[in-house]
């Protein structure tokens, strides 16, 4: 989960890396009395969206008074960042630059460690200097048992090519963003830019922290989720564990493994195209393997009391679990659910043991399930039941 700037240097100011202060704002009038509060006579007004580049796209502005804030505030709120609408500005006491800095610690997957990277020379262009000057980025793996205190702080800053005076001050930095990666269970913690300000001090101007979801259950991240931008039934989805995406159409999808459940929209988008209303899939819902008829029920659940739903197109392809385990999940669920079973179910299966499954849902012979043998025929007869044909 990608955190919002705001919310990133809310975790820094915790965990004791020099941030300016700053208010959030939705409307123009907000971003006025934000200026007021601050005290500031000329502020930064940041569009917060969870995608970087927003300096290049015009969503960093400085202003200078009441009223160039209320401009450049209606400016920013509603813009388009890369498919991202902004619905909040952060505003900040603008900050007397003297030197852009980069600096991240990173999970890196293909090492199996923790890599941390820092450059001098950091601000807009850096994925350009990255590929111009890969020198002027270093990149030091951690070892995880110790990450970063004051000596591997003061290596990277001298291996950065830091003047031996800044090494302790950063080195402070450095750990003290260690120990917020670490114990806000992060896969990213990024400051770009990190600047030495005209007075010589340091401070995180920009913050992007991404939040390992596998460890949500260690955490409070409610707030988190809360802005995230999650719908309902995705949160009740996440409370049970499902993998579960809410999209705009009548067609519920339930699949086993990601891939399959992609092609799964297609088909059925595909299917749905020429129908009287153009019925499409109404969610992405991963069970992923050897999913128990509890998680069928639960997966069937969600995607019935999404009011869009007019039918649900099953597309399991038997692996490790075999067919008739799913067939008969799904006549379990069906009974779990009870009256809260009011759509039509067109049920696709395969692989592993697919006769026996099939048997065991022609058997139930509940009146809701129609079971088809490809994944186009089941796509088309999930499409038409939603187009009310
Ligand atoms: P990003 O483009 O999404 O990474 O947004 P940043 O927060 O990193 O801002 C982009 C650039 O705007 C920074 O690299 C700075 O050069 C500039 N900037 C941001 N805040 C301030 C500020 O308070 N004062 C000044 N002078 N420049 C700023
Ligand atoms: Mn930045």
């Amino acid at each position: 989960m990608d955190l919002l700037e705001y919310q990133a240097r809310g975790l820094f100011r915790d965990f004791g890396v020099p941030v300016l202060p700053g208010i959030v704002a939705r409307t123009p009038e907000q971003a006025v009395s934000a200026r007021t509060d601050l005290d500031a006579e000329v502020v930064v007004v940041k569009a917060q969206v969870r995608t970087g580049g927003r300096g290049k796209a015009g969503g960093v502005k400085l202003a200078r008074g009441r009223e160039e804030v209320a401009e450049v505030a209606s400016a920013i709120l509603g813009m388009d960042i890369k498919g991202h609408t902004v619905e909040e500005v952060m505003v900040c006491p603008a900050a007397e630059i003297a030197e852009e800095h980069y600096f991240s610690i990173l999970l890196d997957r293909a090492a199996g460690g923790y890599l941390a990277m820092c450059s001098r020379q950091g601000g807009m262009d850096i994925e350009t200097l990255a590929v111009e000057h890969p020198e002027a980025l270093v990149r030091i793996p951690l070892d995880v048992t110790v990450g970063i205190d004051g000596a591997v702080g003061r290596e990277i800053a001298a291996r950065a090519g830091f003047p031996e005076a800044d090494h302790e001050a950063l080195a402070e930095v450095f750990v003290s963003l260690w120990r917020l990666f670490h114990d806000v269970d992060a896969t990213l913690v990024e400051v770009n830019p990190l600047v030495r300000l005209t007075d010589g001090s340091l401070s995180a101007l920009d913050g992007k922290v991404t939040l390992d979801g596998n460890a949500d259950f260690r955490h409070d991240w409610a707030s988190y989720h809360a802005s995230s931008g999650e719908t309902e039934l995705e949160q009740q989805a996440r409370a049970l564990d499902l993998n579960y995406v809410h999209l705009s159409g009548s067609v519920g999808i339930i699949g086993n493994g990601a891939g399959l459940v992609m092609s799964t929209l297609d088909v059925v988008e595909r299917a749905g195209r020429d129908l009287p209303g153009a019925p499409r899939p109404a969610n992405f819902l991963d069970i992923g393997g050897g999913a128990s008829s509890q998680v069928m029920a639960n997966g069937l659940r969600i995607i019935m009391s999404d009011p869009q739903v007019r039918s649900v197109l099953v597309n399991v392809f038997g692996g490790i679990t075999a067919c008739n385990d799913v067939a008969t999940g799904i006549v379990h669920a069906l009974e779990l659910l009870g009256d809260d079973a009011r759509l039509p179910i067109v049920v696709r299966l395969d692989g592993n043991s697919v006769e026996v499954g099939r048997a065991i849902l022609e058997e139930a012979a509940h009146p809701l399930i129609h079971v088809e043998d490809t994944m186009d025929r089941a796509a088309a007869t999930a499409a038409r039941l939603a187009s009310g044909h």
